[in-house]
């Protein structure tokens, strides 16, 4: 079977700059997928679906279309065709795909489209419950944390670098929301796997954590 690296964690954790730069090491494929639940939660506000209706919301998961553009140098997502990728990005899709994401259809609905990204030669999975639901058989599966400062700090830079005006008191509030809604909602709560290996980020670079995740696989 193609070899799996789970990397699961809150948002700003470090999950997404640390899985591309391991799944780029290895020369592995990458799945984002809260790129999923955010594509979800960006054509429901596309389509002006109201976030408490929970039929429309599964019937939109069914029917949006998304695909990933790897061809540039950096990672494109098409939703129904169109080039979501800096809209994903917002604190307004995560909140959205947060939401969409604690419905049990919509998250039955989108299983499979992230097990058919299990290409080899292998593939990084970045996540909340990818090595407790999605890949529960991965090889190698990690935790990542951090405090919620340097969270919100990371995204608020991110955020600022793509020219998205934030507060740091709003964003660090909105992140806190999101994580007590992931961790607490019925279907796949926020919670590390029993084999998983846990990795505190706050006040490690890059590098360091690369490093670290990649040790745990044999050389
Ligand atoms: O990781 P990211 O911030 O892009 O995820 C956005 C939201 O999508 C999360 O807050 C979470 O509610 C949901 N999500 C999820 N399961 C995943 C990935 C994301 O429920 N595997």
């Amino acid at each position: 079977t193609v070899p799996v690296l789970t990397i699961d964690g809150p948002s700003g954790s470090g999950k997404g700059t640390i899985s591309r730069a391991v799944a780029q090491q290895l020369g592995w494929h990458y799945l984002d997928s809260g790129a999923l639940y955010r594509a979800v939660g960006v054509a429901a506000g596309w389509a002006d679906l109201d976030l408490d209706d929970g039929g429309a919301l599964v019937r939109c998961t069914f029917d949006t279309t998304i695909g990933f553009d790897e061809g540039g140098d950096e990672l494109r997502v098409l939703v129904n065709g169109h080039d979501a990728t800096d809209e994903l990005r917002t604190e307004t899709a995560g909140a959205a795909a947060s939401a969409i994401a604690a419905i049990p259809e919509v998250r039955a609905a989108l299983k499979d489209r992230q097990r058919a990204f299990r290409v080899a030669p292998g593939l990084v999975a970045d996540g909340r419950d990818m090595g407790t639901v999605i890949f529960p058989d991965a090889g190698w599966k990690v935790f990542l944390t951090a405090s919620a400062e340097e969270r919100a700090d990371r995204r608020y830079k991110q955020l600022k670098n793509k020219g998205v005006s934030v507060t740091m008191d709003g964003l660090l509030r909105e992140i806190l929301a999101r994580d007590a809604r992931d961790a607490n909602r019925a279907v796949a709560p926020l919670r590390p796997a029993e084999d998983a290996v846990r990795i505190d980020t706050t006040g490690q670079g890059i590098e360091a954590v690369v490093e670290r995740v990649l040790a745990l696989l044999p050389a």
